[in-house]
């Protein structure tokens, strides 16, 4: 890359358009002959690109896919690992390896008896999830037995999902809450039955040894609406205990709990994040 920018900073076009040919299409400071951004910039932080420069690598292009209605999932976009698309438990299995024993009919799957959670087979460390769910309709039960399961990120760190519609709990242990931690900024719940969607952007937290470096920290989105910004997390899920981190290995598999109530799931991705410059 170095390079590029050198050949980038050439007074005379006409040759670093020869050389740009030359060097391959690697080559990102021509565009077509038209030179790309700046050479006489102030270098940012860290000192390898300049502001604007036009030799930084080019950011992949994806196809964003589709948002979901009610009525229909969405598609995922191109560079998402899909965990279910409504057709089958592949991506899937319980208790140890079993195969999952969950339902899977119209396009969704649902917690079943004898259920199990079910575990992804994929594992993941820093990743943007979307997932979708509906809690029973008509709801039964009231508090923590009225649609609950969750979701696990790395196996350990829950985002409840519960019907909090028209249904107080604790407020650490509602719908979209870090269970046990915080509870979300708003209760943006739909009505039981109604198609939820849960966008989440997962830093894994850091070990060295023993040591926690970094904590984990969840940004989400309820049906849309912020309600975790950012939030570094105590620890790994409890029930009635202070959460704390134990040290594990970098990725873990996505779980969805099997709380004893027939939840449906639709249209799970997971974007393994990357950072800038990367490929
Ligand atoms: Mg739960």
């Amino acid at each position: 890359m170095a390079l590029t920018r050198r050949f980038q900073r050439l007074p005379r076009l006409g040759i670093a358009v020869g050389l740009t040919a030359i060097i391959g299409a690697g080559a990102v400071a021509l565009q077509n002959g038209r030179k790309l951004g700046y050479d006489d910039t102030p270098f940012l932080p860290g000192g390898k690109w300049r502001v604007h420069d036009g030799a930084r690598p080019q950011p992949r292009i994806i196809d964003p896919g589709t948002s979901s209605t009610p009525d229909t999932p969405g598609r995922p976009p191109s560079d998402a690992v899909v965990l279910f698309d409504g057709k089958d438990l592949s991506h899937w299995t319980t208790d140890g390896n079993a195969p999952p024993r969950w339902k899977v009919e119209q396009g969704y799957m649902e917690i079943a008896r004898p259920g199990g959670t079910l575990v992804s087979k994929e594992e993941f460390g820093d990743c943007q999830l979307h997932l979708e769910f509906a809690t029973p309709n008509p709801p039964v039960g009231v508090d923590q037995g009225r649609g609950n399961s969750g979701v696990l990120l790395m196996g350990r760190y829950e985002v409840q999902i519960l019907d909090s519609y028209e249904n107080q709990t604790y407020p650490d242990g509602q719908c979209a809450a870090l269970y046990a931690q915080y509870p979300p900024l708003v209760n943006a719940s739909r009505k039981p039955g109604e198609w939820q969607t849960y966008d989440i952007i997962f830093t894994a937290p850091r070990f060295d040894g023993d040591q926690l470096v970094s904590p984990a920290y969840q940004t989400i989105f309820h049906n849309g609406v912020l309600v975790h910004n950012h939030t570094a997390l105590i620890g790994a899920m409890t029930h009635r205990a202070l959460a704390k981190y134990t040290p594990h290995p970098p990725k873990g598999p996505l779980a969805l709990q099997d709380h004893g109530n027939p939840i449906r799931f639709r249209n799970i991705w997971v974007r393994e994040l990357k950072g800038y410059d990367e490929p």
